[in-house]
């Protein structure tokens, strides 16, 4: 019996994995289940789950919270600390909070030192060496859920690298992959949410739509696998059949292939050395027929090149590119910025200044603070 905690419970991945979670309810127990406001979906995970603690981000909601749980067993508790405090103690936890809100949790987690299974790709982005240095001081495991990230976990052996050519992470291209930019210009945040093959939150909704996700994922790859960032390639593949793949120094590429369900990675996390079943068809090959392959298009999808040249940079870079994405989709999401000026957004923040590599979690805050406040004055300049 394992005990299991979710952070970002009510989401999409959080919602994915306690789906897995209550059909085996032999092998797993939940400890704690996070959320930031969604109080109503927190409650009912929690109580459906028998989970032993319910926590909501936002401290305003924490009456409502102890209200929708009284008198099940479930404890409630609130605030920000509260979530950090709850993501610490359990043999396997889901980090499924969106952006770098999630990074203090993510890093409570790691030092509890059990299995950290992480979809939140932006702590990291932003953190970096820091998140993956606290893994290996704590002896917690950590496992990537992110599809593409899961499927070269599961290709490669990476006690040994220098067997590696590439790594070729595939891309969905996302709705507007057949799009002209001028029409881009006026994508509405509807058009940008409805991705052609997967189900997922808004935020990373839109980073697909900007390819903003393949960037993120890119330094999420070159923190999480032992191959540099010359060496990690990107390839369009409409299908999101193939996650990813890895090339071998002998001509071997091996790809992983399932359907484009976040359960198939989660379930590998959550079983991981071993394997468990899940409610999901095999691949239909036939009816699938074909596989297509094309190069990434970076004159329409800047946010490409942002991504590498951050990632290059190294630094306090892909601190700031993410924080600036951060506000820029929030802006795009509520309208007051249109698609195309998101990466504008990103690029402009990564010009306006050049703090030191950040060798403190702290730091890395301090930074994205200020590239989230120098982004949305520039959003704010703009409308004026
Ligand atoms: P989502 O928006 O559906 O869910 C986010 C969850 O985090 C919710 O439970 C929400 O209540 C909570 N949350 C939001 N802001 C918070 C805050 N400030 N403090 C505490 N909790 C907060 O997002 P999602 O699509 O499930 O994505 C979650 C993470 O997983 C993201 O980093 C995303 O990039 C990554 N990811 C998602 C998918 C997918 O298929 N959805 C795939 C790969 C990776
Ligand atoms: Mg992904």
């Amino acid at each position: 019996m394992r005990t299991v905690t979710v952070l970002g419970a009510t989401g999409s991945v959080g919602t994915s994995t306690l789906d897995l979670v209550e059909r085996a309810p032999d092998r797993f127990r939940v400890r704690a289940l996070t959320a930031h406001r969604d109080v109503a979906n927190l409650a009912a995970a929690a109580i459906r789950t028998r989970a032993e603690l319910a926590v909501v981000g936002d401290l305003a909601y924490l009456p409502a919270l102890e209200a929708a749980v009284a008198g099940t067993g479930t404890r409630a508790a609130g605030g920000r600390a509260a979530v950090i405090e709850a993501a610490a103690g359990a043999d396997w936890t889901m980090a499924a909070i969106v952006g770098c809100a999630g990074l203090e949790p993510v890093m409570a987690a790691i030092a509890g030192g059990g299995t950290v299974v992480l979809a939140n790709k932006e702590p990291l982005v932003s953190a970096g060496d820091l998140v993956t240095a606290a893994a290996r001081r704590s002896g917690a495991t950590l496992l990537p859920a992110d599809s593409e990230h899961n499927a070269i976990f599961q290709c490669l052996d990476a006690s040994r690298p220098e067997g590696v050519r590439r790594i070729v992470l595939t891309a969905s291209g996302g709705p507007f992959r057949d799009w002209l930019l001028a029409d881009m210009a006026r994508v509405t945040p509807q058009q940008a949410v409805a991705h052609p093959n997967w189900s997922m939150g808004a935020k990373i909704s839109v980073d697909s739509a900007t390819m903003m996700n393949k960037g993120l994922e890119l330094i999420e790859a070159a923190r999480l696998f032992p191959v540099p960032a010359d060496r990690i390639e990107i390839v369009i593949h409409r299908q999101s059949v193939i996650h990813s793949l890895v090339d071998h120094v002998d001509g071997s590429m091996l790809a992983q292939l399932g359907p484009s369900d976040m359960r198939v990675p989660i379930a590998h996390c959550l079983a991981w050395p071993e394997r468990m079943a899940t409610p999901m068809p095999p691949l239909d090959l036939v009816g699938l027929g074909r596989l297509d392959f094309e190069a990434p298009d970076d004159v329409r999808f800047p946010a490409l090149r942002l991504a590498r040249e951050a990632l290059v940079a190294g630094g306090a870079a892909p601190a700031i590119l993410n924080a600036a994405n951060e506000i820029a989709v929030a802006a795009f999401l509520d309208r007051r910025i249109g698609f195309l000026e998101i990466a504008a957004i990103v690029a402009d923040t990564l010009t306006r200044f050049v703090p030191s590599t950040p060798e403190t979690i702290d730091a890395v805050l301090a930074i994205d603070a200020e590239a989230r406040g120098l982004a949305a004055r520039r959003i704010e300049d703009r409308a004026a």
